[in-house]
């Protein structure tokens, strides 16, 4: 289906772009295709080599209706050509690193990620022959010192999972391509309302949908925006070879949730905004970290970078101790807000991040990036997801546990 000319808005395009009207019954809204396998004239084998990009659907894992509405939905959110989804965020990040990266090639990854990226990075890659270094992103020195001339691939997150700490993707794509390396972003955090990384140049766009795109909770996916043939590949390798597709249903899911996306965005960085102000006025709280407050550390590049200053927000109370008490109060007396990981629903969530256990676990900073990391954590961080209740509701129920 071709995209309408008149189709330019952001609300407009979350709704409409990637679905129309069916055309054997008009019923307004997407159906799910369920089906695994199609009917065909075709009567000889194929590869998944041989596929062209008109071919009709053959089989679920190659390609499904449903999935593709969704994903020219992303496409067109993000601006870019071409889009695939996936079963999960993870699924998304591993068919980055692994259809772009071979036996002795290097990458560059940001030394704080999503904890599962963090993890697949250090202990899988190196694995198969590719060098990882960490670099801390906000730092271009560091990502200039971290090229190598077999470099292929800078992979950056912003903001950051857990510590909201922003990246300059203008300033990191133009490093990058100067090293002839591509760059990925995952974008989960910022969502396609907040950043467009691919009009700066980044080459891949990742999300985990499980989070803002589909923004309530009830659907696991991942996707990958960016240009025509890098999604082309990436489909022939990761989804058909390495299978790691999304499902029809979840596919249906995330698209309904997708549609609100921008109006959402806008509650989310409302609200957030007041409650990071409440945060930060209040005497139990040491140090509140979001993009939308003057007293982010880079809240110039947060203004410059961002259309929305989006609903993630990170505090603390003082040292660790401190910290995991006040965590088992809020696990036990909180009341609208979940104690719970996850990211980006209409619900608010909100999950206590000592940093000596990630440490351990996930991140294995020292020095200079363990320094930049406490910047921004301290002993410890709450990773609070603003979701789409009345700001007044939400700062009484922290108030409560504080
Ligand atoms: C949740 C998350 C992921 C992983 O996504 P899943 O859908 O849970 O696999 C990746 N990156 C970030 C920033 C995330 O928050």
């Amino acid at each position: 289906m071709s995209e309408k000319s008149n189709m330019t808005g952001e609300r407009t395009k979350a709704i409409h772009a990637g679905e129309a009207p069916d055309p054997a019954t008009g019923a307004s809204a997407p159906n799910i295709v369920m089906s695994s396998t199609y009917v065909t004239e075709q009567v000889a084998g194929f590869s998944a080599h041989d596929l062209e990009d008109d071919a009709p659907y053959l089989y679920a894992r190659w390609a499904n209706p449903s999935v593709d509405m969704l994903s020219r939905k992303i496409a067109a959110m993000e601006g870019t050509e071409a889009c695939m989804c996936f079963a999960s965020g993870m699924a998304a990040a591993t068919a980055i690193f692994l259809c772009s990266l071979s036996s002795g090639d290097h990458v560059v990854v940001s030394d704080v990620s999503y904890a599962g990226v963090a993890e697949l990075v250090r202990e899988t890659l190196p694995r198969f022959g590719i060098d990882v270094t960490l670099a801390d992103m906000s730092d271009l020195d560091a990502v200039r010192t971290a090229m190598r001339p077999n470099t292929r691939l800078v992979h950056v997150e912003t903001p950051v999972n857990p510590i909201v700490r922003l990246t300059d993707l203008e300033a990191v794509c133009a490093i990058a391509r100067q090293a002839g390396a591509k760059v990925s972003c995952d974008s989960t955090f910022a969502s396609p309302m907040a950043t467009r990384p691919a009009s700066v140049g980044v080459d891949y766009v990742m999300h985990s949908a499980t989070k803002y795109i589909g923004g309530h909770g009830d659907a696991v996916g991942g996707a990958v925006a960016g240009s025509k043939a890098d999604i082309a590949a990436l489909n022939l390798e990761a989804g058909i070879h390495h299978g790691g597709i999304m499902s029809p249903f979840n596919a249906w899911l995330i698209a309904r949730g997708a549609a609100t996306l921008p109006l959402r965005m806008k509650a989310h960085e409302e609200t957030a905004q007041a409650v990071a102000q409440f945060l930060e006025d209040h005497p139990k709280v040491t140090r509140v970290i979001y993009p939308g407050l003057e007293s982010h550390p880079q809240h110039d590049l947060a203004k410059r970078q961002m259309h929305n200053f989006s609903g993630m927000i990170a505090f603390q109370v003082g040292d660790a101790a401190t910290g995991q008490a006040t965590a088992t109060r809020m696990a036990s007396d909180l009341e609208i807000i979940h104690y719970a990981v996850s990211l980006g629903h209409h619900r608010s969530l909100i999950f206590w991040m000592e940093t000596a256990g990630l440490m351990e676990s996930s991140f294995r900073l020292e020095g200079k990036q363990l320094e930049s990391y406490r910047a921004f954590a301290g002993d410890g961080i709450f990773r609070l997801s603003v979701g789409l209740e009345d700001a007044e509701d939400l700062i009484r129920d922290l108030d409560r546990v504080l």
